[in-house]
Parts: structure tokens; sequence; C-alpha cells
């Protein structure tokens, strides 16, 4: 059995029965059998289908978001923002499946009109895709592979996050009310060896989202099957906070960017750096900003800080704060778990920190951030470039031509000038190094979900 417990209350929400190998067995299997007939559907009814789709998150947002919240912490505003995103989200991909997706003629030679040689690319499906997820934008990170995997054609096996099952179910249901067959679409339901059990099968690609520790797990499990595999991991995302700027005002979109869902952002601002002329301004803003946050009941209308959705990072987050304060850091606001029920954290502003310290090397995934002062723009870009991740890496100042030479150093798959923890569905999500493998979203990630096939053909 899966337990589902309120990360705010630690009261046990649901018990629901965990997919077994067997069970996971036959579903790959009926998944495979009804591929070819989903694939063969003229595309505009895959369009319509994940169309009516869109019209069902509409519908039901509000209580949709209320189950996100219950299950994983996310503060009421926040979860309703994720799900009034995705009609754009789902609208680029109902825009643009179309074009990436029809065949291509790149060559056509011929006399009189009569084609001899043609060369073409046609865009094929996978078949039958492993879609395994996080919980921490569960609406975002699996849709960003199931819904272009499913308008070119796959089936998708699709194992929500333990701490996101109920919406996991949620989005499988809707699917199938909007006409996605039940065999094409298949939610497999428990924990990591639930995961582990669905890679066992026969699978033509593995897309993951989530830690780098279970991606490199991930993909030394599928190695062996030589098949398609993405990978969108964490990140220990950097920004640079330049010496020309308000540092009120940053430290405003600093605060945003490492406190929003309490952190738990694949692209949340992990570490600061700011230019010493400003530093100290900016991190008392930066201070007044973390304890001006609402925490507190994530169903609450004004809570900006909710639980963890995970008690184990309770744990990490302190472990970091200590090592911090050990190695000369400040502790400027927060620093400790909450004296109430649920898996609550402090906002938390570290000053002083410094590259010996965990803070600014492994990801934090919470409520915590390190600030540390640089003499020059060189200094910045060494320190941000100094990490295994690369997932973003934002630059706040006013001039755009030092923004862009700054930003053409940083070794990150997304560069962020005077914003920070923003993804847009036109745009290739893709994270180098530790941060992950391929790329959802934009064009490339609607092509991540076909294989060409090229032909020549030529008039006998
Ligand atoms: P996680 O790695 O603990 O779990 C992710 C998923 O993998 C879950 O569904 C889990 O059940 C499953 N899993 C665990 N062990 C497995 C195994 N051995 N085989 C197969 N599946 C297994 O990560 P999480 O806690 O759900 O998510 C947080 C992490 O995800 C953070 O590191 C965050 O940065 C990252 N993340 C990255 C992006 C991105 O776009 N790059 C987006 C969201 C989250």
């Amino acid at each position: 059995m899966l337990t589902i417990v309120n990360p705010a209350t630690e009261a046990v929400l649901r018990e629901l029965p965990e997919d077994t190998p067997d069970s996971i067995r036959a579903k790959a299997t009926a998944a495979r059998a009804a591929q070819p007939a989903w694939a063969a559907r003229p595309r505009g009814e895959r369009l319509r289908a994940i169309a009516r789709f869109r019209d069902s998150l509409i519908r039901d947002a509000e209580a949709l978001a209320r189950t996100l919240t219950a299950e994983m912490g996310k503060p009421i505003a926040h979860a309703r923002n994720e799900l009034r995103a995705m009609p754009e989200r789902i609208g680029f991909f109902l825009d643009h499946a179309g074009p990436a997706l029809d065949d291509e003629v790149v060559l056509r030679r011929g006399e009189g009109g009569v084609p001899e040689l043609e060369e073409r690319i046609r865009w094929e499906p996978l078949g039958v895709v492993a879609n395994i997820s996080a919980w921490n934008y569960p609406y975002f990170v699996a849709s960003n592979v199931f819904l272009p995997a499913l308008l070119a054609g796959n089936a998708v096996l699709y194992k929500p996050s333990e701490h996101a099952t109920l919406t996991g179910l949620a989005i499988a249901e809707r699917l199938r009310e909007a006409g996605v067959p039940e065999d094409v679409f298949i939610p497999v339901v428990g924990a990591g060896s639930t995961g582990a059990a669905l890679l066992e099968q026969r699978l033509d690609a593995v897309f993951f989202t989530g830690s780098y520790a279970t991606g490199r797990r991930i993909a030394e499990a599928v190695a062996p099957k030589l098949i398609h595999l993405q990978l969108e991991l964490g990140g220990k995302d950097p920004v640079y906070v330049c010496d020309d700027v308000d540092p009120a005002a940053a430290a405003a979109a600093m605060a945003e960017g490492a406190f929003y869902n309490a952190g738990q952002s694949c692209c949340a601002v992990e570490r600061i750096y700011v230019h010493r002329r400003i530093a100290d301004a900016f991190t008392a803003a930066l201070v007044a900003e973390a304890r001006g946050l609402k925490v507190g009941d994530p169903q609450g209308e004004d809570t900006y800080i909710g639980p963890l959705a995970r008690r184990e990072q309770l744990d990490v987050l302190g472990r970091q704060v200590e090592d911090a304060a050990g190695r000369g850091a400040e502790v400027r606001t927060g620093g400790r778990r909450l004296d109430r029920p649920g898996w609550f954290f402090e906002p938390t502003v570290v000053a002083r920190a410094d590259h010996s310290m965990a803070l600014m090397r492994e990801e934090s995934f919470g409520p915590v951030i390190g600030v540390q002062a640089v003499d020059s723009d060189d200094d910045a870009v060494a320190l941000m470039n100094d990490t295994e991740y690369g997932l973003t890496a934002g630059v706040y100042t006013h001039d755009r031509g030092r923004a862009e030479r700054i930003l053409a150093r940083v070794d990150a798959g997304t560069a962020y000038w005077n914003c920070c923890d923003r993804v847009s569905p036109r745009l290739p999500w893709t994270g180098r190094k530790h941060s992950g493998l391929g790329s959802t979203l934009g064009v490339l990630g609607i092509r991540a979900m076909v294989r060409p096939k090229a032909y020549h053909l030529r008039r006998g």
C-alpha cells in the first residue's frame, strides 16, 4: 500500500494499492498492444483529445489545486498558478505539433515537373515510453513529456511521484475522459521500487524528471537496452547581482526566486553572488523579504511558504545550515525547523557563504539561500561555473551588454537576464552536466518524442 500523507499536518490522506511487478508487466503489454492504433489515428483526433484535456483542467482547476496542496503542501496560490499556466503550455503543443511532426521533403529533383528523386523525412513515434516524474510541479513536469508523446502517437506508462500520486491519477482520469484510450496512457502507482520495476519492461524510451542520484541509477539500469533516455535533473542555480541595480528591488526578485514553492523548484535560485559594493544593502533587504513571508497552512489564501513535501529534506537543510555556520557563515534569519506539526522549515538567509560549504555546492531544494560577495564579474562567472550542475544561471544588471557577456560564459542550459525561476513552453528546457540530458519543451521537446525515417525515393 502507498500511504499518502499531508505534509502540513502529517495526517494520512489516503492508502492506495501499489502496482506489483505482475501488474506493471500487464500494463506494459497493454500499452504495447494499444500504441499502433493510437499512432494510426488522424493527428487531428489526438489534437482534439488533448484540447478536451485542457478544457477539463480549466473546468476543474480549483479542485485539482486543492488536491495538489493537500498531498504535497504547495501553497494554494502557487498550486492555482501551476494550473493556470497549463492552458498556455498545452496550447503551445497543439499549435506546434503539426509543423514539428509533418513529413519534410528536403529534396525534390526532376525534369518537366516529374519528380525523379525525392528525399523525405518522416517522424515516427518512439513507441511505448516511460514517464517517471517528480512531485514539485507535477502538472508541468509530467505534461512536458506526456503531451508531446501522446500527440506524436506514443503510448505512455506514467509513474507519478509517490508524493503527487493523487494528482497523477487525476491527470490520467481526465485524459481518459478526453478520449485518450485507457491503454494508451496508463498510470503506474508506487515509489522508487515501482519505478525500477517499470524500467525492467520492454520500453522504447525513458523520460525521467527527478534528482541526479536517481537519474544516474536510471541511466545505469536502462543502458543495456540502448533506448532513448532523457533526464531532467536537479540544479544549484546561481544568480549574480551586479553593482548597478537597486539592492531592494533585486532582493525582492531573489526572495521570490529562492522561496517560491518553499524553494522546491528545479530552477529555484540556490546561490546568490552579489557585487561587494552593494552586498550589505542587498543582504539586509533579502533578510527583510524573508522575514516578511507568511509561513503556515498551505490551504490559507495568503500563505507563501508551506511545508516541505518530504520529511527527510528537513534534515538536509538543517545540516547545510549547521555546516555553513560552522565554517564561518552568518545565519541572518531562519535556520531551523518550525516547532509545529508538519514539515516546515523557516525561510533562511545565510550571509558570508562560500564554496567550502555544502550550502553552496549541494542542491538544497528548500527555503534556504546562501549569499556570497564577489569583487568582479570574472569572479562571479568563475563561481557560477564552479558546480556539478548546469540547469539555469541569471544576472541582474541594467546593462544588457554586460549581462550578455556574462551569460555567454556560463555553462547552463538556460540563461536569465533580470529574471529567474522561469520556464517557457516555447524554449527548450535542458540541463547540462549533472542537470540532465536532452530537451523537453519547445520544438525540440516535440521532436524528442519521435525518430526520423529517411526516405530516398527514386522513380524507376
Ligand atoms: P527523485 O529522484 O527522488 O524521484 C523522482 C521519481 O523517480 C519519483 O517518481 C520516484 O518514485 C522515482 N524513482 C526513485 N527511485 C527510482 C528508481 N530506482 N528507478 C526508477 N524510478 C525511481 O526526485 P523527486 O524528489 O521526485 O524530485 C526532486 C528532484 O527533481 C530535485 O532534484 C529537482 O531539482 C528535480 N527536478 C528537476 C526538474 C527539471 O526540469 N530539471 C524538474 C523538477 C524537479
